[in-house]
């Protein structure tokens, strides 16, 4: 089973941002930018090309839905949405999921899950933040 569907059957815990029948939204363990959350459909999907466009239409709605309650708790005024599809475009996990990145300044973004250390804190205070 991949990461994600440990994490969807609540094998590896997360702090769930949002959740509905088709897609579930966390916090990336590895926050670029405080708040950076990823949005992934609950069935194991690799990537875009395996995507059915009826679920790629829902998934941009919840993409859409996270970004607004994301700006509202942390207030920022701009964000980065993206998607790796595939090893060359940099995918690691070979489960679908969109990156939600708010952007504070134009330098400190780095999508390198190696340059940020797993921060509890960090995780914790910004989940607080959100969900408050
Ligand atoms: P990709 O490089 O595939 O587009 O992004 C994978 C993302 O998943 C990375 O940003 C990485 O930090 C994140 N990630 C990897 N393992 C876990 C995990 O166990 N929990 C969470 N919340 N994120 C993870
Ligand atoms: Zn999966």
């Amino acid at each position: 089973m991949c990461i994600f569907c440990k994490i969807l059957n609540k094998e590896i815990p997360s702090y769930k941002i949002y959740e509905d029948d088709d897609f579930y939204a966390m916090l990336d363990i590895s926050q670029a930018t405080p708040g950076h959350t990823l949005v992934l459909p609950k069935k194991h999907i690799t990537n875009v090309f395996d995507l059915p466009e009826d679920l790629a239409s829902k998934l941009f709605v919840v993409v859409k839905k996270v970004s607004d309650l994301l700006k509202e708790k942390l207030h920022f005024n701009d964000l980065n949405i993206l998607n790796n599809s595939g090893q060359i475009a940099g995918q690691t996990v070979m489960h679908l999921h969109i990156h939600i990145i708010p952007r504070y300044s134009k330098e400190e973004i780095n999508l390198s899950p190696v340059e940020h250390e797993y921060n509890k804190d960090l995780l914790e205070e910004v989940y607080n933040k959100i969900m408050k």
